[in-house]
């Protein structure tokens, strides 16, 4: 098993190593909206707090869209006072989970320990704080919460899936890290990041 495991959707913020100093720092995807009118387009190419970019859909049309990263501005409902009419700062607020389904992966970086903060092109799961390696084969969080789940989850004996938050995500761990003999290494080297 490499790569992302089964499973689309992602949680809007991820814990990602710091590209400068490795130690754990969050990640926060960007969120795109269309610009409807192109009479609205010049407003989002030179706001400074959305990066305008041009989206291809899968029949082939192009659309317009504004990215704003709430890892660099903060919440949209306080950050965008003004814009065009038709649009409200809910419009970038986002939901739980992000299905990627507008190719990209872009977001902002924001490391607490040595303080970059920049956007960011997600590599997922290279990309990932809690991950660890067994035989060959990578095993991975979102976050410190869904982690801790990963730990009971795999150190106890039930299988049901049903008492976590994280349900949905520990139902797609691959069966190698489940197994009698990988309990006590897999925990104990997912508990080191905690
Ligand atoms: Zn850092």
């Amino acid at each position: 098993m490499t790569g992302i495991y089964d499973w689309n959707p992602m949680p809007h913020k991820v814990d990602v190593k710091c590209p400068c100093c490795v130690s754990k720092a969050a990640f926060e995807f960007a969120e795109v909206v269309r610009i409807s009118k192109k009479e609205d387009v010049p407003f989002f190419q030179a706001s400074e707090q959305f990066e305008y970019r041009r989206f291809q859909d899968s029949c082939g049309h192009f659309w317009h869209g504004a990215l704003y990263f709430a890892g660099l501005h903060g919440s949209p409902s306080r950050a965008l006072l003004s814009l065009p009419e038709g649009y409200s700062p809910t419009n970038w607020q986002h939901s739980k989970y992000l299905y990627r389904s507008h190719g990209t992966d872009l977001g902002a970086v924001s490391c607490p320990r040595c303080g970059k903060r920049s956007k960011h092109q997600l590599r997922w799961p290279a990309d990932a704080y809690y991950s660890i390696t067994y035989k060959g084969d990578e095993l991975w969080a979102f976050n410190r919460e869904s982690a801790i789940e990963l730990i009971d989850y795999i150190g106890g004996n039930s299988r049901n899936v049903s008492k976590y938050r994280w349900s949905n995500f520990l139902l797609h761990i691959p069966s190698i890290f489940k197994s009698h003999k990988a309990r006590a290494e897999v925990t104990k080297r997912l508990g080191r990041l905690l």
